[in-house]
């Protein structure tokens, strides 16, 4: 982030708009509109602000420019058509520690204005650092069509309404919860659709019905939420997922979860890191267990994130059967797991009907569980078998296919970090595949698909298409 981005309150502050032109106009109008004691220096003003000097609404200083003008400033906008003068205002604004803006110049601002969306007390700023002034705009009229006209109405009577909420609640779990039931009920709706106005008398009434119920509720119940964050592409993440990401006072997640996914959590939710490191325990599943259970039992709304899908391989059922003996309210969110996700991204359809009538999903982890695994079923013909965590006994599993009579020019493909921009896929036959992702140094995540459907690749992979280059050409198809 290149800027940080604030909202300063400027009611009777001094600022300083060099410049009497349409652009300096602009400006002036928003800063007044913001309280700000506004002075202006130009020789001559455009008629529009001639009016306005008159109404008073500014002062006027009707000369050029000099630093004197600066003094006692917070802010200082330079917007006359002259560059040379622009950039001694900016100059001369810097020298004295008074953040200044150059319309339209970047290199001399220290700040810059944003776009707006303005539903004041709602105000949506969008900026793109800069780069690109019509992006922004382009994003700001998408915003003025989606965020409701009377937004501003509701967060006033929001506003109006906060101290008693905070002297009938006292617990904050419970008030962010009322406040939240609120925004999502009928008499939000009702007041951003028009249907209720704020200044109505049986508002107040309805509104304090909604908080007697919410204080006879006591402090607010734990529960779990357990997630499927998807293979790695936030885009992925169902909206359910997003939700209970956004509600969320502490997320847990898992080494699989991809940091754009994390991103999507509320700023002020704790998040604890729960994952494995380099294959041993980092936290044990009981202790993992134990903290969710505790963190229920404070009262926190617990999002407990797991890389694709939670009851794949994610061992997401014990932990609700964790929960569920210690009678904690929880819900589960499916998330695409990694063989939908990676085989998606790769072009490979699972069960093309010319090549594969059944799916199988297998561990193929540890030796003991591999060992478990019905080698004779996962060998017959007709259909695509896809490995988890299998890179480690990548060749253990390929040589049990073939002792098993899976012909040796059976295809099969690995994809290295599946659905994220470096995503990688190996393809091959049983015979080379080994070989050919050791010499690519594939690494985990991995996933391994065994079957017909994976030849499927060469004509419909897609993602990444444009730049796929061969990373080693003579080791068979692998594309970046
Ligand atoms: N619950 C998860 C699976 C967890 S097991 C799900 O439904 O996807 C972890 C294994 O999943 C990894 O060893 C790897 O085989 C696979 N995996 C998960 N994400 C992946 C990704 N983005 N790319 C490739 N493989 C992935």
């Amino acid at each position: 982030m290149d800027y940080f981005p604030i909202f300063v309150r400027l009611t009777g502050e001094p600022v300083l708009v060099v410049g009497g032109g349409e652009v300096a106009a602009r400006k002036i109008d928003l800063l007044l509109s913001s309280g700000a004691k506004v002075t202006v220096v130009a020789p001559e003003l455009i008629p529009e602000l001639s009016q306005k000097a008159a109404a008073a609404s500014f002062t006027h200083i009707a000369t050029e420019f000099a630093p004197d003008h600066l003094e006692g400033m917070r802010l200082a906008i330079a917007a006359t058509d002259k560059h040379s003068v622009n950039a001694w205002v900016a100059r001369q604004a810097e020298r004295r520690n008074i953040l200044v803006n150059v319309v339209d110049d970047r290199e001399l601002s220290r700040f810059i204005v944003p776009a707006i969306v303005d539903r004041s007390p709602v105000v949506v700023a969008v900026g793109s650092s800069g780069e690109a002034p019509v992006l922004t705009r382009h994003l700001r009229e998408s915003l003025e069509s989606f965020i409701p006209q009377r937004l501003g109405a509701l967060a006033s009577f929001a506003g109006r309404l906060r101290s008693t909420v905070k002297s009938r609640l006292s617990d904050l779990s419970a008030r962010r919860r009322f406040w939240e039931n609120f925004f999502d009920g009928p008499l939000a709706s009702d007041i951003v659709a028009g249907r209720l106005d704020v200044e109505d008398v049986s508002i107040e009434p309805l509104f304090d019905a909604a908080l007697v119920q919410a204080a006879q509720q006591g402090p607010a119940q734990g529960e779990v939420a357990l997630v499927g964050a998807g293979p790695g592409d936030p885009g992925l993440l169902t909206l359910r997922a997003l939700r209970a990401l956004q509600n969320a006072d502490v997320v847990l997640y898992d080494r699989l979860v991809s940091t754009e996914v994390l991103q999507l959590a509320r700023r002020d939710a704790e998040r604890i890191y729960v994952g494995k490191a380099a294959g041993k325990a980092h936290v044990s599943q009981e202790n993992i267990n134990e903290l969710l259970v505790k963190l229920a039992r404070e009262g926190k709304r617990v999002c407990r994130l797991k890389g694709g899908d939670p009851f794949i391989f994610g061992r997401g059922g014990e932990e609700l059967e964790a929960l569920a003996a210690q009678g904690i309210r929880f819900e589960v969110v499916p998330g695409i797991t990694a063989a939908a996700g990676c085989a998606a991204y790769a072009g490979i359809p699972l069960t093309h009907r010319d090549h594969a009538q059944v799916l199988t999903l297998v561990t193929g982890h540890c030796k003991g569980e591999t060992d478990k695994v019905d080698w004779e079923l996962l060998s017959r013909p007709a259909q695509t078998v896809v490995f988890y965590m299998g890179l480690g006994h990548l060749e253990n599993i390929l040589a049990r296919l073939r002792e098993h009579g899976v012909p040796a020019q059976r295809a099969a493909a690995v994809i290295e970090q599946g659905t994220h921009s470096n995503q990688r896929v190996v393809t091959a036959t049983l015979l080379d595949l080994a070989q050919k992702v050791r010499d690519a140094g594939i690494a985990s995540p991995a996933l391994l698909i065994v079957g017909e459907v994976t030849r499927l690749h060469e004509t419909l992979r897609w993602f990444n298409a444009a730049n796929g280059v061969a990373i080693k050409s003579t080791a068979g198809r692998l594309s970046a």
